[in-house]
């Protein structure tokens, strides 16, 4: 048998479908491969390898009765470790966190068990998904397999490296400023970030509520599109989210890989095409991109969006703010850590010791700037401000979707950097999210397809749609994916 972890998820599923192999074969392989080769890269937190072969071994019985499975019926999947999941450990990426065992799931996960997928684990991120580098997890750096000295990207990291190095078919990310599609550019990896409400937020571990959203890591455009119909769709659990059917990404998707983009519009945003910060090599690609989407029939031009370059400033102002509210819950009384409960102290010490001892650096950098950005006296001045700079980027889109069907840009200015070389300068590390915010911001999906390499490391293609029309950006980023031969996500150095 053919290396499994070589295929994509959509091969899979077709293999299992037309009785050439089983899902129990397919988790082996890949809980095999993590065991090879995660002391190199470290994209797991928790492996399960048997709870895992526990369901591959259920769906192949369901199988083999004739029973009705899902497209993906027994195709692992690796979760980031932000999302809740019942029974297995679910840390955060903090010591806030470390050793809680979740009394449920998220619903996205209800969906994944449900439809027959085996979960190999729990991915490393950032802590509490606060950072581009996965340098700021508790619980140590992630590896990116194109070049072990450097960075899988940020906050995902662990989910982009397990699917970039074959140890998951697919995998969960989640996306408040870029965190699914950053770690996909740096990887060769496809990363999508739903429309913001297209999928439930219950039981995502929230950094900023208003901008989380979870959705697909993988190496295809059609694997992504096949996860997304898995995860989407109104949940009566999340006022938040969206009841609207599902756009349909799949066929989207499979219409995207014919090559045909004829009456397709597609926009440059002037402001970003100004950016200084970006590399030449990641630019280079883009164009080239461009260039290609243009030779499948698709017209290009070029839009202003005179306020996204604000968009970072108003991002960092938002999310802390949400930040500093939403973890005001570990509070060493309900549940996580407890630092000092010796009977000698109270409960004000109890708790800022347990706080001190439990939240990293930039979780606490976040926590200070954004109680300050909310504090009376302050919260017109930032965080009011900030608000607003949200709704003028949202018209800015409104205005450029008016023109065009879909907005493209390069995904991230910089290839994966080396460890260490942003962690002093925190703007340093905040700039990677320059092109990704936006979209966050106004809630819209945004995609990243590997779009060419820079000095030998993938650059990203982002493409951007409107408010819940996912498929535009689907059939976008599949077309392009299309003209690539091979594929970039064939192409990753194997570790071992
Ligand atoms: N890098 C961004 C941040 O640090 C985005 C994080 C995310 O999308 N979770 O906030």
């Amino acid at each position: 048998m053919s290396d499994l972890t070589k295929r994509t998820a959509a091969e899979l599923a077709a293999s299992m479908e037309a009785g050439e192999v089983t899902s129990e074969q397919v988790t082996r392989a890949f809980v095999d491969r993590i065991a090879a080769v995660d002391d190199k890269i470290h994209a797991f937190l928790h492996v399960d390898a048997e709870g895992a072969l526990a369901t591959a071994r259920r769906v192949d019985a369901d199988r083999a009765a004739g029973k009705d499975l899902a497209p993906l019926a027994g195709v692992p999947i690796a979760i980031k470790d932000i999302v809740v999941t019942k029974g297995l450990p679910t840390t955060a990426g903090s010591k806030m966190l470390e050793s809680w065992i979740p009394p449920y799931d998220a619903t996205i996960v209800e969906r994944i068990r449900a439809a027959g997928m085996p979960i190999l684990g729990k991915t490393n991120c950032d802590e509490f998904a606060m950072g581009s580098s996965t340098e700021y997890s508790a619980y140590g750096n992630t590896f990116n397999p194109w070049d072990l000295e450097r960075i899988p990207g940020g906050s995902g990291g662990g989910s982009s490296a397990a699917v970039a190095a074959r140890m998951a078919p697919l995998a969960i990310g989640t996306d408040t400023g870029g965190s699914i599609r950053q770690p996909g550019a740096v990887t060769g990896t496809v990363g999508a970030k739903p429309t913001y409400g297209a999928n439930s937020r219950y039981g995502l571990i929230a950094f900023s509520s208003s901008l989380d959203t979870p959705g697909p890591v993988t190496r295809t455009m059609l694997d992504a599109a096949m996860l997304h119909e898995v995860i989407c769709g109104h949940d009566p659990r999340d006022s938040t989210s969206i009841p609207q059917p599902v756009p349909p990404v799949v066929e989207a998707a499979r219409q995207g890989l014919s090559g045909d983009l004829s009456g397709m519009r597609l926009g440059i945003i002037k402001e970003f095409a100004e950016e200084k910060g970006a590399e030449p090599g990641v630019v280079a690609a883009f164009e080239a991109g461009v260039e290609a989407l243009a030779k499948l029939g698709a017209t290009i031009e070029e839009v202003s969006c005179p306020h996204f370059t604000y968009a970072l400033p108003a991002y960092y102002l938002i999310s802390p703010s949400e930040c500093s509210s939403n973890l005001a819950r570990y509070d060493s009384v309900r549940y996580g850590l407890r630092v000092g409960d010796d009977g000698q102290h109270s409960l004000e010490e109890v708790m800022s010791a347990t706080r001190e001892a439990g939240f990293g650096p930039e979780v606490k950098r976040r926590i200070i700037l954004g109680t300050y950005a909310l504090s009376a006296g302050y919260v017109d001045q930032f965080y009011g401000q900030a608000q607003k700079v949200r709704t003028l980027i949202t018209r800015d889109f409104e205005a450029a979707y008016s023109k065009v069907d879909a907005l493209v840009s390069p995904t991230t200015p910089f290839v994966a950097f080396k460890f260490g070389s942003r962690t002093a300068d925190p703007y340093q590390m905040y700039l990677a999210d320059l092109f990704t915010i936006p979209s966050n911001l106004s809630g819209g999906p945004a995609i990243s397809v590997p779009s060419g390499l820079s000095d030998g490391l993938p650059a990203g293609f982002q493409v951007m749609a409107p408010t819940m029309r996912d498929d535009v950006a689907y059939r976008v980023c599949a077309a392009l994916e299309s003209t690539q031969e091979p594929r970039l996500s064939d192409m990753i150095p194997d570790v071992v």
